[in-house]
């Protein structure tokens, strides 16, 4: 069955009848969302320039916990330094606990966000002034949680060659053309590869397959290193190497991974439709216990607030 929230926007938080406006977090103040404003002419609103993560935080049996905050924060450092921007890794996790504290919140997805501000309107960024937000909100997986319809994007991914493969903003355009692209069609997520047939990754998460019981996650280069596919291939030892289409439809299984998405089921890959999952079943539920701490020996990977 086609997932009802499959056309939402990429990373689209869950709709909630929010009582109070919720805090966020910008450039050292805490405020409430309604009063925070960017000037028109803001540099990033005109050609996408700043650097987001996506992050989630979750309630456990002794408090909330972020989940591998660090490697979060590490992968935005590297989208900073790409774009020239100066970004504080601990002043960015203060900012995070004290806004998610503020909106009294342990499930939620936490939204940072670094982008060029006001200084000009030319494509040279030095002389740009730079601002750090933080925003944090209610969040349901947003591929609804259901089992996947996938089609191949008629859109390629952009070649890390010409744009990093980092959660940069104005790549999201590509996702989000290869989004609409397949919504129109019925689907619920794109599948994008590249010139020679190869898979490299889906608008919002990484691809993997399940073969005679053997899980392989999709190696490419033009793919985001994404933080819930190191998760996965360090619980499942999973062999990581390039995958091509047809490998892909000739699968037990598939499934994808992303910190929205967790670990989500595919139902189909255009016209090819895959059997009963139990490999990626039991995958979601151990995901599901691992983030929530309920996983022993991997306490590092939370930051409890
Ligand atoms: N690929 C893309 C293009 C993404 O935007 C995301 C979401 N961040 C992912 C993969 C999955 O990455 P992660 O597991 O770190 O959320």
């Amino acid at each position: 069955m086609l997932s009802t929230t499959a056309a939402a926007a990429p990373e689209a938080p869950a709709t909630t009848a929010a009582a109070a406006p919720l805090q966020q977090w910008c450039d050292g103040k805490l405020a409430s969302a309604e009063c925070l404003h960017v000037p028109l002419t803001s540099h990033a609103l005109h050609y996408g320039t700043g650097v987001f993560e996506g992050i989630r935080s979750y309630a456990t049996a002794d408090g909330g916990a972020v989940f591998r905050l660090d490697a979060h924060l590490q992968r935005m450092a590297r989208g900073a330094r790409a774009l020239a921007m100066h970004f504080d890794a601990d002043q960015a996790t203060t900012a995070i606990i004290d806004t998610l504290r503020a909106n009294r919140q342990r499930d939620a997805y936490v939204r940072p966000l670094l982008w060029y501000g006001e200084g000009g309107l030319g494509l040279d960024v030095a002389p740009l002034k730079s601002h750090l937000m933080v925003a944090s909100m209610p969040w349901s997986s947003h591929l609804g949680g259901h089992r996947v319809r996938l089609a191949v994007s008629r859109l390629r991914r952009t070649p890390a060659t010409s744009v990093p493969a980092l959660k940069l903003c104005g790549n999201y355009i590509n996702s989000i053309l290869a989004k609409h692209d397949v919504s129109e069609r019925g689907f619920g997520e794109a599948l994008f590869l590249d010139g020679e047939q190869n898979v490299v990754e889906c608008t919002g998460e990484n691809v993997f397959l399940v073969k005679d019981g053997r899980v392989i996650a999709v190696a490419h280069d033009d793919a985001l290193p994404g933080i819930t596919r190191d998760t996965l291939i360090e619980l499942t030892g999973a062999e990581v190497r390039p995958v091509t289409l047809a490998e892909l439809h000739a699968a037990d299984e598939v499934f994808l991974t992303g910190t929205s998405a967790e670990v989500a089921a595919i139902e189909a890959l255009d016209d090819t439709v895959y059997g009963d999952n139990p490999v990626t079943r039991e995958l979601q539920a151990l995901y599901a216990r691992l983030v929530r701490g309920e996983v022993a020996g991997y306490e590092h990977w939370l930051t409890r607030f």
